[in-house]
């Protein structure tokens, strides 16, 4: 299967997609743990089914980019497609590319209106998935944020408690347990302060892809193409967003489940050429 091997076959990809998973596990056992210190009755109840929705919010939408194919494989063009919308040609690929459409190294192969290869999926960003890369980043930003709030204090506390026993554990563990200095929460704490890493990780993140998002403009254009030619597909925010989430975005951001139809297959925008020539048209109207 195509999403295995691009996951299998880089070694990057194998490792991160499992560093995340691992994370992903270990952080929903931090938060769930607390349910009988910090939650009773029916805050308990809400705890539960907040946990549970942005675990599986995170794995669905990670999956689901995982096993959408960003590329113009399932696409069948028609002969003259790339003579009559002036498309270039990709000499790795050794193929006509539509407009946008960029050759990504790790992947082998161009990807459709191609933002960036993510290591945590093992899969290029492009014009079909973009969704769950944004509902990834949305979800993790929200349960890291949740999961924080709950331990930062404990964290906090606990290190100015007993200063020199944290630090000996963190960075010293095993020989720590031989001398019998491990601290006895060492994996609460472990596991406290990766999320607090990923936190500000996570934050990084979304700052570097918010241009993007609100631009239209993809990562790939943003740091390849001049100012003449991102100009070209600028988009508002609004009209960003119906095109990252389809004909349902008002409900298709919640879930990666929710079915939501993108405007086009990927590969049509405009001619540059063509969109100045009806854009000065509209203006003339
Ligand atoms: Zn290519
Ligand atoms: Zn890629």
């Amino acid at each position: 299967m195509l999403w295995c091997k691009r996951i299998w076959r880089q070694p990057m990809n194998l490792f991160m997609f499992s560093v995340f998973h691992i994370a992903t596990a270990s952080i929903y056992w931090l938060v769930s743990r607390e349910d009988a210190t910090l939650f009773n009755g029916s805050w308990l109840l809400f705890h539960e089914v907040l946990t549970t929705f942005l675990l599986f919010s995170v794995l669905s939408n990670l999956w689901a980019l995982i096993l959408t194919d960003p590329t113009p494989r399932k696409i069948i063009f028609t002969e003259n497609d790339h003579i009559e919308k002036g498309w270039d040609v990709c000499n790795t690929c050794e193929a006509y590319r539509p407009h946008r459409a960029y050759h990504c190294l790790t992947c082998r192969v161009c990807v459709l209106k191609r933002d960036h290869h993510c290591y945590f999926a093992g899969n290029c960003v492009g014009y079909s998935n973009a969704r769950y890369f944004y509902g990834l980043l949305f979800y993790t930003l929200l349960s890291l944020t949740y999961t924080n709030l709950i331990s930062l204090e404990y964290l906090i506390k606990t290190t100015l408690l007993n200063p020199l026993q944290v630090f000996v554990s963190f960075f010293a563990p095993i020989p720590a347990a031989i001398a019998g200095f491990l601290h006895e929460d060492f994996v609460v704490l472990f596991v406290s302060t990766i999320s607090l890493i990923a936190l500000g990780y996570t934050c990084y993140l979304v700052l570097l892809h918010s241009g993007s998002f609100a631009s239209g403009i993809t990562l790939t254009e943003k740091n390849r193409e001049k100012e003449s030619y991102k100009e070209r597909y600028r988009n508002g925010i609004f009209e960003n967003i119906r095109e990252i989430y389809g004909s349902n975005w008002p409900i298709a951001w919640i879930s990666p489940l929710i079915p939501s139809s993108l405007r086009s297959n990927g590969a049509h925008f405009p001619h540059p050429k063509t969109r100045r020539a009806n854009l000065s048209s509209s203006i003339r109207k």
